[in-house]
C-alpha cells in the first residue's frame, strides 16, 4: 500500500495514515487490518467446548445484525484500514442468503481478502458457490478424523459430511484449504501425527490451535490444555521441520513444512505466548458489537447507533474507538488464564 502523508504520533497511540485506499489506522507497531465478522450465533454442531446441547440461548432474530448493516459496516470498517474480513459464526453457513451476502461483499472496493471459516458440514453443497465468488481460502474447524469420536466432540454424527465437504473444496482448488484443530490432552492429542500425516501427500495446511478458556461452556482444564510448542515437537517425529515465511495478511501461526510434504502444519500459541503486540484482528460480533481481543469482554455497541441511522463518520468514529482501544496484551496468562464470559459462537472465535 502507498502511504500519501503519515502524522507524527507518540507510540502506543493510534496513527492514522492517509493512504491512496482511504485511512489505515495503526496502533503503534500494530496495522489492524483484520476484521473477523460472526454472521450467526446458529450451528449445526454442538462442540462440548462451544455450546451445551439443549437450553442455548440463541440471539434472537432482530438483534442480529442484517447482511446490509453488515455490509454498512465492512465499508466503514475498511475506511479505516480494515483490509481483510474472515466470515465466522457460530456456523456461517447455516444462515440462509449467505450466498447472495458473500456475492455483494466481494463486490466491495479496498478489500484484499475475504476467508471464511466453517465446521465444513455444509461445505459440500456450497462450495462451488464460494468459488464462484472469487473465494480461493477457507479454513474448516475438524477436531477428529475419528467418525465416533468426531460425534462425542460436537454431538452430532456428520463426520463423514465434513470429510466430503473437504474432499470437494480440495478438488475445487481451495489453496490454502486450512483445517484447524483444537489440540486437548487426553481428548485427541492421540490424533495429532494422523493430523500432520494428512499434509504429507495432500496441500492441506493443518493449523493446530490452543485451546482457550473462551466463552460460558468451555470447562477448559489446564489437564487438558496442551502448548503449540508440545505439539510441534510431536509433529517432529514426522520429519524435519523447515520454517515457512510468514505472507503480509497472515496470522499468528508459526509455519512449518514437513519435509517432502505437500502441505504445512502450524502452530497458534493463542494461550502460552503472546502475539498481542502483533495483533491485528477486530471482532464484529452476530449482533454488532465491535470487540478489541478475544480474551477481554469490552465491547463497543455500533447496532444501535446504525439502527437510530447516525451518520457514516460516528459509525467510523466508533470503529476507530474499537482500534484505539484494542488492548495492548498481555491478554492471555498462561498460568492463570481468564475465562470471557461470553458463548464462543457469538464471538466467532
Ligand atoms: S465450536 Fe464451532 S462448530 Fe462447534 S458448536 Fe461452536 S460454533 Fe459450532
Amino acid at each position: 500500500m502507498i502511504s500519501a502523508k503519515s502524522a507524527m504520533n507518540p507510540i502506543g497511540d493510534t496513527e492514522k495514515v492517509e493512504t491512496l485506499a482511504g485511512v489505515e489506522c495503526r496502533q503503534g507497531s500494530r496495522r489492524v487490518n483484520y476484521l473477523r465478522l460472526s454472521i450467526t450465533d446458529r450451528c449445526n454442531l454442538r462442540c462440548v467446548y462451544c455450546m451445551p446441547d439443549e437450553g442455548i440461548d440463541f440471539v434472537p432474530h432482530s438483534e442480529i445484525l442484517s447482511y446490509e448493516e453488515m455490509l454498512h459496516l465492512v465499508r466503514i470498517s475498511v475506511r479505516n484500514g480494515i483490509r481483510k474480513v474472515r466470515l465466522t459464526g457460530g456456523e456461517p453457513l447455516v444462515r440462509k442468503g449467505f450466498i447472495p451476502f458473500l456475492e455483494k461483499l466481494t463486490a466491495l472496493q479496498d478489500l484484499d481478502e475475504i476467508t471464511i471459516t466453517t465446521n465444513g458440514v455444509l461445505l459440500k453443497e456450497y462450495a462451488a458457490d464460494i468459488r464462484n465468488c472469487g473465494i480461493c481460502r477457507i479454513n474448516v474447524s475438524l477436531d477428529s478424523l475419528r467418525p465416533e469420536r468426531f460425534f462425542r466432540i460436537t454431538r452430532r454424527d456428520l463426520f463423514h459430511k465434513v470429510w466430503e465437504g473437504i474432499e470437494e473444496a480440495q478438488r475445487l482448488g481451495f489453496d490454502p484449504l486450512k483445517i484447524n484443530v483444537v489440540a486437548m490432552k487426553g481428548v485427541n492429542d492421540d490424533e495429532v501425527l494422523d493430523f500432520g500425516r494428512l499434509t504429507l501427500d495432500r496441500p492441506f495446511h493443518v493449523r493446530f490451535i490452543e485451546w482457550m478458556p473462551i466463552g460460558k461452556h468451555n470447562n477448559w482444564t489446564s489437564e487438558k490444555f496442551i502448548t503449540a510448542e508440545a505439539l510441534r515437537n510431536r509433529i517432529a517425529a514426522l520429519g524435519e521441520l523447515d520454517p515457512v515465511e510468514h505472507e503480509p495478511m497472515d496470522g499468528p501461526a508459526e509455519r512449518y513444512r514437513i519435509k517432502g510434504a505437500r502441505g504445512e502444519v502450524g502452530f497458534i500459541s493463542a494461550v502460552s505466548s503472546h502475539f498481542c503486540d502483533s495483533c491485528n484482528r477486530l471482532r464484529l460480533t452476530a449482533e454488532g458489537r465491535l470487540r478489541g481481543c478475544l480474551f477481554s469482554d469490552k465491547e463497543i455497541d455500533v447496532k444501535t447507533p446504525l439502527r437510530e441511522g447516525k451518520g457514516d463518520e460516528v459509525l467510523a468514529g466508533l470503529v476507530k474507538r474499537a482500534i484505539d482501544e484494542k488492548p495492548r496484551g498481555p491478554g492471555r496468562l498462561s498460568s492463570r488464564p481468564r475465562k470471557c464470559i461470553r458463548q464462543m459462537s457469538t464471538i466467532g472465535g
